[in-house]
């Protein structure tokens, strides 16, 4: 039995809660790659998926801090370096409850075969904390952020992994991580991406992720015969940096968003979102969605505990497309027949893994058009490297050279997915075109590199 194999039976045998999304993530690659490793028998005779799924090392470590009170806080920090065959490690830092070396094998193994699909030398890697940035002081949050690089330090470096943020983790969290390496070690290099503008950081790198899952679908629409965004109804999920920039990317093209969500709630407002006032409740004051009703009391909000039973009141709402933009599994069987329900042509996953697995089967079998995060939301590691480039020739590119870059890479990406299905026999099949692309470039790295 192939380690592939015993780690599927480990998690069907229920002895691995906490790996569950890893191995979810896992079992969707598995099944998807068949077809190529069918046609070529090297990839089996020199083990590579077995030597895939297991990250080359996982670091994790103790992080202490004081509260404003002076108590004693402890928290668990890792990083998961995955996968380094096309260059340096690279995946962002996600400071959350949940997080778990589960969780941050899933994001890193999606990393390697994502960042694999950009065509750019990166290589795939996850981290970060079950620190909770919500409702923390500014002070507080640079304390536990300053006593999480005094250990991360020793395993980053711009050539060697280069962290950036995810969710909870953003341009203020990133700034003090920054300012932390540098002191300890007195070098200025890209050792992070996502740092503000003015020491460092990219322009566009805040927009990158959703104005990239909007590219991608554009193309995607007009591979598959659809039509596109203009003049239609969008959903969009997630009250955060992905789900803001696709809202902004989908009014600028003249689509009509009508709803976003957040940890407690879901906003509809049949009018179109008001971006403004979601940027000043979310980005700004790091409030509740609840207050959007307030300004805007045509507007309905549904709170979590009123979403329909096995799903989430966001999908409920009819759309021509739809975007999932918050976090894993949010997307499930029971939304998937809402969306069908009411006519929904496509689905972007915005979020990493948004959509259950039963969830995406139905989607397809509808012939919804499917776009998977591994592809569709690279647009954040995309300009990642853009700031790595500039960070390395201590230049600056303008907003449109960046944009220019990004839609140019998004658009390959999405014909390099749908060709590579078609290659195979799974023609429309967006998830195993990119699962195929994406694993085989690593996997002749990995040959070329040997054992
Ligand atoms: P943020 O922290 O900026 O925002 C996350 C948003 O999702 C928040 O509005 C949050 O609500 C909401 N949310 C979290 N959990 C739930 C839940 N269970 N139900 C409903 N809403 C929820 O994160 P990002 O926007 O950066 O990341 C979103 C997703 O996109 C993640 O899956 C991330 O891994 C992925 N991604 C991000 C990239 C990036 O460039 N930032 C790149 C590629 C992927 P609340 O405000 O209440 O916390």
């Amino acid at each position: 039995m192939s380690i592939a194999q015993e780690e599927i039976r480990k998690f069907e045998n229920g002895n691995c809660a906490e790996n569950a999304v890893f191995y979810q993530a896992m079992e969707e690659v598995i099944y998807s790659i068949a077809p190529l490793l069918e046609s070529d028998p090297i990839y089996t005779k020199l083990g590579i998926l077995d030597r895939l799924i297991v990250p080359d090392r996982i670091i994790k470590f103790k992080v202490t801090w004081l509260d404003d009170n002076n108590n004693v806080m402890v928290n668990t920090g890792y990083r998961v370096q995955f996968n380094n065959a096309l260059g340096p490690y690279k995946g962002g830092l996600r400071f959350h409850p949940t997080v778990n070396e589960g969780v941050l094998k899933f994001l890193g193994f999606e990393q390697i075969l994502k960042n694999s699909l950009t065509g750019l030398p990166i290589g795939g890697a996850k981290g970060g904390s079950d620190f909770n940035p919500k409702g923390k002081s500014d002070f507080e949050v640079m304390k536990f952020c300053s006593s999480f690089m005094t250990e991360l330090h020793k395993y980053i470096g711009a050539r060697m992994d280069v962290p950036a943020g995810d969710i909870g983790v953003g341009a203020r969290e990133i700034g003090y991580l920054y300012g932390e390496y540098k002191k300890i070690t007195s070098t200025y290099e890209g050792v992070l991406t996502g740092k503000p503008f003015f020491f460092g950081g990219s322009l566009m790198r805040p927009e990158a992720t959703g104005y990239g899952a909007v590219y991608f679908t554009e193309t995607m629409l007009e591979l598959e015969n659809k039509e596109p965004l203009n003049g239609k109804v969008c959903t969009v999920s997630g009250a955060g940096n992905v789900a803001l920039h696709a809202i902004e990317k989908l009014q600028q093209i003249g689509a009509m968003v009508v709803s976003c969500s957040d940890s407690h709630g879901t906003i509809y407002d049949s009018r179109g979102v008001d971006l403004d006032l979601l940027k000043e409740i979310k980005l700004k004051k790091r409030g509740s969605l609840e207050e959007y009703v307030q300004m805007h009391t045509e507007a309905k909000y549904t709170p979590v505990s009123e979403y329909p039973e096995g799903g989430h009141a966001v999908w409920e709402i009819p759309c021509y497309a739809a975007f999932p933009c918050a976090t894993q599994n949010e997307l499930t069987e029971v939304d998937a027949q809402n969306l069908i329900a009411n006519g929904c042509v496509s689905v972007t996953e915005g979020a990493n893994m948004p959509s259950t697995p039963q969830a995406i089967e139905l989607l397809q079998s509808h012939k919804i058009c499917f776009a998977p995060a591994k592809a569709a939301n690279a647009g954040g590691v995309v300009v990642s490297e853009f700031e790595m480039s500039q960070n390395a020739s201590m230049s600056k590119w303008s907003f449109e050279k960046v944009d220019f870059k990004l839609k140019e890479t998004m658009t390959m990406i999405c014909k390099r997915v749908a060709l590579t299905a078609k290659d195979y026999g799974v023609e429309g099949n967006y998830v195993d075109g990119a699962n195929i692309a994406g694993f085989k470039k690593v996997a002749d790295a990995m040959i070329a590199e040997g054992i």
